[in-house]
């Protein structure tokens, strides 16, 4: 990374709230070089690759999570997330998408 860049790990589910992300950061830090990793395949994690690409940031991933965006295949939307568990452990595994195995 360049002396005095910043680092972004994943983005914003969307480029609007990465764009805002973005201004936020340029307030808070100045100007600077920004490198974000993208560490997998789904809109919680480049759901925002196009405001990034916009303001000229480096972004890395995967060689797998590199192929898929280079398929032009619009990344996993399910959210993976279950509700706090409570009660009884779950007992179904969690769903999974075709980018995920
Ligand atoms: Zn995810």
């Amino acid at each position: 990374m360049l002396e005095g860049s910043l680092l972004l790990v994943n983005t914003p589910y969307t480029s609007a709230a990465t764009a805002r992300l973005l201004t936020w950061i340029e307030v808070r830090y100045g100007r600077r070089p920004l490198t974000a990793v993208n560490t997998h395949f789904h809109v919680d994690a480049l759901g925002g690759n196009a405001a990034l690409v916009a303001a000229g940031a480096r972004i890395y991933g995967s060689d797998a999570t590199a192929r898929l965006v280079a398929s032009g295949a619009p990344p996993c939307s399910r959210r993976f997330a279950p509700p706090w568990p409570t009660g009884r452990p779950r007992r179904r595994p969690l769903p999974t998408c075709a980018s995920c195995r």
